[in-house]
């Protein structure tokens, strides 16, 4: 297919921000398509050259773009900069020189669907010194062959910027809708009637096989004014539910009808769910669209998982607390740590190893630990397993928040050093491949002994999630607890029979964390920093209120969440700066502060103790901001923090 054509759909769709309207144009697209330029074509839409979840980039900056625009036009670069502070796009510019030198290339081959493609794959293929003159003269070549809009879209597609906003959704539904039967139920259909006047024009147009509920002959005898031949059948709306496969090829129709809105739209919900799910497998609309117009139904249920392509992970719900995650999951089921880290997913294949985010972003590059720990611990040939990475403090060994390791994620260079200094320890918790076989239908217990049965654990690297089975109350509140102090944030439960779902969020795997209301309390003393914090007051002693005698009652220090820095938000400086008007006692280091100023704090839970006078200390406080629509009257009093602390044990 020449390229020309998807330029000419690209404009189409650029020009309506209408989604049905992308979705008809596109659908419309696709059945014409060649099976072998539905590939290129679908992943060009996208904006893409490689599938989302590839680290593959053309790495062509609009500097770049520049000089090579100005070579294949045969002309200086500040000329194409003119234009392109004039059009505002690069693109734009491009169709601008293509259409003023048209005579000159009357006998350049034309572009292909695929040839574009290819030329774009290379560019991402080429890497050091001399690459950007191979980059320089692959862009000059497609320029040289690209007429008027398809530079436009040429040069777009290499800086990384389509803008023909074609997402995802859109995708999904023009393959449900060019494959698959169209659903219209009664209203839709009465208002497609009131524009067209007669049924048969609008069914019959061109020459379309319908599927029409029985129901519709009381409700709409208009409809039923067809009569039943090869191209038009009536069935029972119980029978049309019944049926599995729309795939166009296979069941004849083009369009099905309905009475109701709900049968209409579960009809509808069971194509696209087809397609959806394709993908959750895939992770590819274009290799979805392929199968979709080769295959249909059949070929679309066997996209299998792959090691080597990320699939979409399965989600959790959120329960209330262990009783409610009973009686969704059911008894007895599996509890685990809800780890405080970031989710990966891991293809092994050999001694490769990858390793995706929950976002399946590909950071293998950044976890070498993590992917050497999975080489030496993990015993299969093959696999794709799932787990926790958390960042803990080597001297302590304790667990480190998630915002302190995230700079692992993004980090581009020096990255062993970084893994020296900041190590994780990867929690498995779920298997979906092992040794070539797809294993995400098996029931949670099988993966998770098959998990167990190939994992060799490496203290401190890789071990398997913290687990028990029971049906039990309180040995699952014990488990809780012990998580909790352990600095994790809660549980997750397990329904021990359910498969593993791509990409959905499930109701048989649940969070269970606790969901405390942040504190409104006051400052009453605070103590002088040392080292970085040297000149700043950094310690802040937190009081909530007696409402009977209206005293202040002590509850803990607060010293996290406050910036070093100004830029980054509340810092140390502006804290001490208000503070130290409020000083009314000094004590060596420490101060003590006549209460003004009202701080909201969230923190994990609320313990007994009897170093501070209100009897409870605050576990893990955070500062959130300064309330200063509050006044020190309106702190929250000894009596919620009462009542918190009860709630809270009760969650337990
Ligand atoms: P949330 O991000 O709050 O929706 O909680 C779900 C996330 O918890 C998952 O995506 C994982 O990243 C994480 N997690 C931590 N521990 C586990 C575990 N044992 N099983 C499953 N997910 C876990």
């Amino acid at each position: 297919m020449e390229y020309n054509i998807l330029a000419e759909v690209f404009a189409k769709l650029e020009k309506t921000a209408e989604r049905l309207k992308k979705t008809g144009i596109l659908a419309d697209f696709l059945l014409e398509c060649d099976t072998d330029d539905i590939y290129p074509a679908v992943i060009l839409s996208q904006g893409r050259v490689f599938p989302s979840w590839s680290q593959k980039e053309i790495g062509v900056a609009s500097l770049l773009m520049v000089k090579a625009i100005a070579k294949a036009y045969g002309i200086k670069g500040t000329e194409v900069e003119k234009l392109w502070q004039k059009t505002g796009d690069l693109g734009l510019a491009a169709e601008e020189l293509s259409k003023k030198r048209r005579q000159a290339t009357l006998f350049t081959k034309p572009l292909t669907v695929k040839s574009v493609h290819e030329g774009l794959k290379g560019l991402a293929e080429l890497e050091g010194n001399k690459s950007q003159k191979k980059k320089l003269e692959i862009i000059s070549y497609l320029l040289t062959s690209a007429k008027d809009v398809e530079a436009k879209y040429v040069v777009r597609a290499i800086i990384g910027n389509l803008r023909i906003g074609v997402a995802d959704g859109v995708v999904r539904d023009a393959i449900a809708k060019a494959f698959f039967s169209e659903v219209f139920w009664k209203d839709i259909l009465k208002q497609k009637i009131n524009q067209k006047k007669r049924i048969e024009d609008i069914l019959l147009l061109e020459k379309k096989s319908i599927l029409i509920a029985e129901e519709l002959k009381k409700t709409m005898p208009e409809v039923c004014g067809l009569e039943e031949n090869n191209d038009v059948k009536y069935l029972g709306e119980k029978d049309i539910l019944k049926i599995n496969d729309f795939w166009k090829k296979e069941c004849k129709y083009d369009i099905v009808l309905v009475g109701s809105a709900e049968t209409g739209n579960a009809l509808r919900a069971k194509i696209t769910g087809i397609v959806e799910k394709a993908n959750e497998a895939a992770n590819d609309f274009a290799l979805v669209a392929k199968i979709a117009k080769k295959e249909g139904t059949i070929g679309l249920k066997k996209i299998d998982i792959a090691v080597g392509r990320p699939i979409k992970v399965m989600l959790a719900q959120k329960a209330k607390g262990i009783e409610d995650a009973f009686e969704t999951v059911g008894k007895p089921c599996a509890f685990e740590y809800k780890y405080d880290g970031f989710r990966l997913q891991a293809h092994k294949k050999g001694s490769q190893v990858q390793l995706y985010t929950r976002r399946l972003e590909d950071v293998t590059k950044q976890f070498p630990d993590v992917s050497g720990a999975i080489k030496k611990g993990i015993k299969a040939e093959s696999c794709i397993i799932e787990g926790e990475a958390v960042g803990y403090d080597k001297k302590t060994g304790r667990s480190i928040p998630f915002q302190n390791i995230s700079r692992r994620i993004k980090r581009k260079y020096n990255i062993e050093e970084l893994a020296e200094a900041v190590p994780v320890v990867l929690n498995l918790f779920d298997i979906l491949s092992l040794d070539g076989i797809t294993i995400i239908k098996e029931p949670f217990h099988k993966r998770r002994a098959h998990l167990e049965k190939i994992t060799h654990e490496i203290p401190k690297k890789l071990v398997v999630a913290e687990a028990i089975v029971t049906d039990n109350i309180e040995t699952a509140d014990e488990f809780y607890k012990k998580s909790l102090s352990l600095g994790n944030e809660g549980l997750m439960a397990k329904n021990l029979k359910a498969p593993y779902k791509p990409g959905s969020r499930v109701g048989h795997m649940l969070k269970i964390k606790p969901v405390l209301e942040t504190l409104d309390l006051t400052i009453v003393a605070a103590d002088w920093g040392e080292g970085k914090r040297a000149g700043w007051l950094s310690s802040y002693g937190l009081a909530c209120r007696d409402p009977d005698t209206g005293e202040f009652l002590t509850m803990g220090k607060l010293g996290t969440g406050i910036k070093e820095k100004k830029e980054e938000g509340t810092s140390f400086e502006e804290i001490t700066d208000e503070l130290k008007k409020h000083i009314i006692k000094k004590e060596a280091k420490r101060v003590e502060i006549a209460p003004t100023i009202v701080v909201e704090v969230a923190y994990e839970e609320i313990q007994k103790s009897s170093t501070y006078t209100s009897g409870f200390a605050l576990r893990f406080p955070r500062f959130v901001r300064i309330r200063d629509e509050k006044s020190v009257d309106e702190i929250d009093d000894i009596n919620k923090v009462i009542a918190i602390f009860d709630s809270q044990r009760h969650n337990l």
